[in-house]
């Protein structure tokens, strides 16, 4: 399990990753990211979430490991 981070200070609001992750992640008026929750990423999710990292062209985003423990419950 990991979570997604969004760098508000790189990002220059494309939109790209709230189109390769809309469960994640809305885009607002101006192309910026708007998270959905707490951006942690479903095992399902992580090939797309680590193609947003990998593509987005102002590298503010990345992906950190989330302890077992730490992580929601999932129902
Ligand atoms: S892909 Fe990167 S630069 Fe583009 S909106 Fe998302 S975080 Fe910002």
């Amino acid at each position: 399990m990991s979570r997604l981070h969004v760098d508000w200070t790189a990002c220059d609001g494309r939109g790209l990753c709230a189109e390769l992750l809309p469960e994640l992640l809305a885009e607002d008026d101006w192309g910026y990211p708007v998270p959905k929750g707490d951006l942690t990423v479903p095992p399902a999710l992580e090939p797309a979430a680590r193609q947003a990292v990998d593509r987005c062209p102002a590298l503010a985003l990345r992906l950190t490991a989330v302890s077992a423990e730490r992580a929601p419950a999932s129902s």
